[in-house]
């Protein structure tokens, strides 16, 4: 028996309605392949600031870092700023656990409506740099109130931190049938970090000549995920193109309520996180209609980092043949259904 345990993070919002679709699914398909999972149920929430001040414990990295994973819902809430749900809580998890590698699969399934005339077939991986680039805490304002009034960020990027990043988007590329790697750049416009990109992007492919590589400015590639998606097999991007990215390619696959994401750390020094794309989604919180495919994609993507890909590609299957059916659909796919009928109907068809 394979034993697991992990810390359990449903957030806010939507995240709280997902979090069990996803739990329900993953402990169906434990029994069948040996698993057992240990769940620790935290409330680091936009719900635990405004009664205790803090989006969590101060010790509350410590007392995580020792657990195999992280499952996490949605974190965010209108009523608490962004610099403090985001900046307190997710992006400490996944800067003091290095998990400097965001993966997300963007992939048209049948029976989801698609936005983009002809369904094309769309089916990549994007890998975005999530520890330095764009998001730094460098930079700050100068002159407030008067005529000169200037704000200034700026952007990081180390060799280290792009070299890994990149060497985890080419063993990517490498395993795949189709081996190509795009990147995502801007070295028309942002002069010093963007060339330095993609100088590495060259370096570090010398190393994989079988894999075809090609770059594109940011600008032309985003028009491409839209007008041309098919072409794409793994694409690496730094932390702000990648943030985009991932939000436009669950968008032309249909929803960003399917989407999941992993975040890593390849070298296993502290666990990895798993969680969907989308956000709280307050506009829709509290009805019971959010889309738990996101939550529980991302717990397929989670016994894939825990060395049961099997587990994992039967969840996916299961995903494939529920979405066929109308009936199961919950309203952003066009359906009727509610949360908890969608993650019942996966768990059944497993
Ligand atoms: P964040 O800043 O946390 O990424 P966001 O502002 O990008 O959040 P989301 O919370 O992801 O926004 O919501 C964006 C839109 O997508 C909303 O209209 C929301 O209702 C919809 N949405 C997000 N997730 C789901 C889901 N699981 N099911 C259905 N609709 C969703
Ligand atoms: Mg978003």
């Amino acid at each position: 028996m394979a034993k697991y345990r992990i810390a359990v993070i449903p957030g806010d919002g939507i995240g709280k309605e997902v979090m069990p679709e996803g739990i329900r699914v993953l402990d169906t398909i434990a029994a069948r392949f040996g698993i057992e999972f240990t769940w620790d149920h935290l409330d680091w929430s936009c719900d635990r600031y405004h009664s205790d001040g803090a989006m969590m414990p101060a010790d509350g990295l410590d007392t995580i870092k020792g657990h195999d994973a992280i499952y996490l819902g949605a974190v965010g809430w209108p009523t608490v700023p962004d610099h403090v749900s985001l900046w307190e809580l997710l992006i400490p998890i996944r800067r003091d656990f290095q998990q400097y590698v965001n993966l997300r699969p963007v992939r048209l399934f049948d029976g989801v409506p698609c936005p983009l005339a002809g369904r094309p077939e769309i089916d990549f991986w994007i890998v975005r740099e999530n520890n330095e680039g764009e998001y730094s805490e460098i930079g700050g304002r100068l002159y407030a109130g008067t005529d000169a009034e200037m704000a200034v960020q700026q952007n990081v990027f180390t060799r280290r931190g792009v070299d890994r990043v990149m060497r985890y988007a080419f063993e990517l590329a490498k395993s795949r049938p189709n081996k190509h790697l795009t990147s995502a750049t801007k070295s028309n416009g942002i002069i010093h970090t963007m060339p330095f990109w993609d100088e590495r992007f060259k370096v570090m492919g010398e190393a994989y000549p079988e894999v075809r590589t090609d770059q594109y400015h940011i600008d032309i590639l985003t028009a491409h995920f839209v007008r041309n998606p098919s072409r794409f097999d793994v694409v690496v991007g730094s932390n702000l193109f990648g943030d985009i990215l991932s939000d436009l390619g669950p968008a032309v696959t249909g929803t960003i309520g399917i989407a999941p994401s992993a975040n890593i750390n390849p070298e296993r020094d502290f666990p990895s996180m798993f969680e969907p794309v989308h956000g709280s989604a307050p506009d829709i919180a509290g009805k019971g209609i959010a889309n738990p495919i996101g939550q529980i994609w991302s717990g397929a993507m989670m016994l894939d980092h825990l060395g049961h890909p099997d587990a994992g590609r039967a969840i996916v299957k299961a995903i494939e043949r529920v979405l066929t059916q109308p009936e199961l659909l919950t309203p952003d796919m066009g359906g009727k259904a509610t949360t908890a009928g969608l993650g019942k109907a996966v768990a059944d068809a497993l």
